[in-house]
């Protein structure tokens, strides 16, 4: 395997030394093969919000398994889910279940194209949309980490359709938007984003991106794979109120298991194949496991009234700790956190885009990151990527992350 793992973002390039091999999870917690066991800030990336093996979930598929795992004909399982993700995300009125993040974003800008008539899309300098062709210019996430934003073997012709706009900079889409005018399909936006490291959206901005799209005729993608259920049950859309044309889920829909969703307005989701003439199709999209794993999880989180509130105080209660431990000892870095994702930049400065992000102290990061990890803590191994907090972290985890945070930060900062 390259690099020895089946995703880059895994491997321990940024950071040194090899990855933990992982034998098992339970809770708020990892533990290799080794024997080690850490208090996980990586969450799978962000799908198990209810943390490791959450009893309803574990049951969910072990109950799917008895009766069938793929069908490849449609069940009621993914109606449940349908509802159950359009009861919270109303704008989403249709939608289509695909197997990951990257297709579900694939197939909105396919269908931004086909509802349009127009061949370009926009994106932002460090967001992150998946692997897909068009998504890998100017990208975060791992394309940052390891210094290849735009990807060899994406062809010229491609590239040239994706425009890339500085995030929280509005005037930079109005001015791609005037240049291209008539040729831009979408402006597609991780409205908070994850993968440059936690960067929240600067008030109005998103506001900006709704009002400039609908003046010029192009759709509005809300990429909310990393922040559906996870920065409010409706997501960012919900947080912020702002109303996307379409939006793209993954991760904790699907409660661990491999999934993806792609919706929004039902005219134009009405365009996709078999009721239009948009092709998409799928061998496991909507299959059974990761249906009954999804519906699982978001009833959970819907039994439970004060869901958010709790991940939001967890989130409150590390900020503080790691903010009072950087002003007591005026160490150049920023703590950024919109509610259960958060991100330890290693630079003073205010983040607020792409070029701000990359001047964070990477090295710095490395000795951080390594620090944790002795004291049994997992983080995102890159500075470019958001730490995620579950429902299964305890205050007592958090406290002990705080003591962790406040040594680990001496070791990197001698
Ligand atoms: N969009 C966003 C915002 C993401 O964070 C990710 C994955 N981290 C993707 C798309 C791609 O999802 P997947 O890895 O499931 O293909």
């Amino acid at each position: 395997m390259p690099g020895g793992v089946n995703s880059p973002v895994r491997a321990f390039k940024a950071v040194g030394g090899a990855p933990r091999f992982i034998a098992s999870a339970a809770g708020a917690r990892v533990t290799d093969v080794d024997g080690n066991s850490y208090v996980d800030y990586v969450c799978s990336w962000g799908p198990m919000i209810l943390g490791h093996g959450h009893p309803a979930v574990v049951n969910a598929i072990r109950d799917q398994a008895a009766v069938g795992v793929a069908y490849g004909a449609p069940s009621d399982l993914e109606v449940r889910l349908a509802e159950l993700i359009q009861r919270s995300v109303p704008s989403i009125e249709m939608l289509r279940m695909v197997n990951s993040g990257t297709e579900a974003t694939m197939a909105a800008i396919r269908l931004a194209r086909a509802a349009t008539g127009r061949p370009k899309i926009i994106k932002f300098e460090g967001c992150y949309h998946g692997h897909a062709d068009s998504f890998l210019i100017r990208a975060g996430s791992g394309a940052a980490t390891f210094g290849t934003p735009d990807s060899p073997g994406v062809t010229p012709a491609t590239a040239r359709d994706t425009l890339t706009a500085g995030f929280n900079d509005a005037d930079s889409v109005t001015r791609l938007l005037t240049e291209h005018k008539g040729d831009v399909a979408a402006v597609i936006v991780e409205p908070v984003v994850g993968n440059m490291g936690v960067v929240p959206p600067e008030p109005g901005f998103l506001e900006a991106l709704r009002q400039l799209t609908e003046a010029q005729g192009a759709l509005l993608i809300f990429d909310e794979v990393m922040t559906g259920f996870r920065v409010a049950r409706g997501g960012a859309q919900q947080r912020f109120g702002v109303r996307p044309d379409l939006t793209t889920l993954g991760k904790v829909i699907g409660g661990g298991l491999p999934v993806g969703a792609y919706g929004g307005r039902a005219d134009l989701m009405r365009l996709i194949a078999p009721e239009g003439a948009v092709y998409q199709a799928g061998t496991l999209s909507g299959n059974p496991l990761s249906m009954r794993a999804g519906v699982a999880t978001l009833e959970t989180i819907e039994a439970l009234s004060d869901f958010y509130d709790r991940l939001e105080d967890a989130g409150a209660t590390l900020e503080r700790g790691i903010a009072a431990e950087l002003a007591r000892r005026a160490l150049p870095c920023t703590i950024a956190r919109v509610a259960s994702m958060w991100t330890l930049f290693m630079t003073p400065s205010q983040i607020r885009d792409w070029s701000s992000a990359r001047r964070s102290d990477v090295a710095a990061y490395a000795r951080f990151f390594q620090a944790m990890l002795e004291r049994g803590f997992m983080l995102a191994p890159s500075q470019f990527e958001a730490n995620f907090i579950s429902a299964a972290h305890t205050s007592a985890d958090i406290d002990a992350t705080i003591t962790a945070v406040r040594e680990s930060l001496g070791v990197a900062f001698v």
